[in-house]
């Protein structure tokens, strides 16, 4: 990976500078809270829904008992524009926005966390570019347990023993259930299914992440009369879908076909978010939403 220019601790530096010492909290136990943010590089550079990361991140902050709150649009912006220059980044890129300790202490460790904004290469997806999936036994971590809502890193440790489950059985990706047998999530993006010309993805109480491409992919959806349902998925509705996508900032629109399915093709419906997703998250259609923050250099 290149060795980018990040902001971290208040000052530019090189990544391969950027340390967190062995015995924190953050490199010990995850402690540390982050957004995942897309930038789409057009005749301008294109931030897709700023404010909504910031607000989540704002949340997860709170909810892990960091007493500080996220820089404001306009700081984090200059950052950004500061960032592009020095890396000379003249291509789409995604920007990973984290709160962390860098001091040696505890797993219950509040005290002064600090945070790095770092852009990091990131091409869009092509629309022909499926994933296998399997649904996986390793269940998806509970809000009555360790909140899936909060963007936390240790909460990834739960889609990684999915993921090891799922690469076993011969998927690229697990599809999890929560704690009640319905469908959840994805390790890092949500799902999505169509069946007879309907929409249907798991609710919020689904031990979910609130992700903001759901929402994108809801009101996308919506706007244009297609009936998007939002409840739980049992198991046996799970395999009786005609198409399957996930969606996530990083996984953008990424078509799904089940290993044990033999007849796969790329649905009309996944196609067609595709094509809506791009559109908007490039400032072409949707302008109402507001979703956008372009910077120019
Ligand atoms: N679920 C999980 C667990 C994730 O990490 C992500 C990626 N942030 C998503 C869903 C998708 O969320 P978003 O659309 O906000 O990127």
């Amino acid at each position: 990976m290149k060795d980018y220019f990040i902001f971290y601790n208040n000052k530019f530096v090189k990544q391969s500078e950027a340390f967190v010492p062995v015995l924190s909290a953050t490199s010990q136990f995850g402690l540390n809270v982050f957004e995942g943010i897309r930038v789409y590089k057009e005749e301008s550079y294109y931030v897709f829904r700023l404010e909504d990361h910031l607000k989540r991140l704002n949340k997860s902050l709170n909810k892990i008992g960091f007493d500080t709150e996220v820089i404001s649009k306009k700081a984090f912006l200059k950052i950004v524009k500061e960032l592009i220059i020095l890396n000379n980044l003249d291509t789409d890129f995604s920007i990973r926005y984290t709160y962390l300790i860098n001091e040696i202490d505890s797993w219950s460790s509040k005290k002064n966390p600090v945070f790095f904004i770092a852009p990091y290469k990131r091409e869009r997806n092509s629309e022909n570019n499926y994933r296998t999936a399997v649904l996986a036994e390793t269940t998806r971590i509970s809000s009555l347990a360790m909140d899936p809502k909060i963007k936390c890193g240790a909460n990834y440790i739960n889609g990684r023993y999915a993921l090891i489950e799922a690469n076993l059985k011969g998927a690229d990706l697990p599809v999890l259930k929560n704690k009640n047998g319905f469908i959840s999530e994805s390790t890092g993006a949500c799902v999505f299914l169509v069946k007879n010309g309907d929409v249907i993805t798991p609710s919020l109480d689904c031990d979910i992440l609130e992700s903001i491409t759901r929402d994108t992919v809801i009101k996308i959806f919506s706007e244009n009369d297609y009936k998007v349902e939002e409840r739980h998925i049992s198991e046996k509705e799970f395999f009786q879908n005609d198409e399957i996508f996930l969606c996530g900032s990083a996984a953008e629109i990424t078509p799904i076909k089940l290993i044990n399915k033999n007849d796969f093709e790329i649905g009309d419906l996944t196609k067609y978010i595709f094509q809506e997703y791009r559109q908007a998250v490039t400032a072409k259609s949707y302008k109402n939403y507001d979703w956008t923050t372009k910077i120019d250099i």
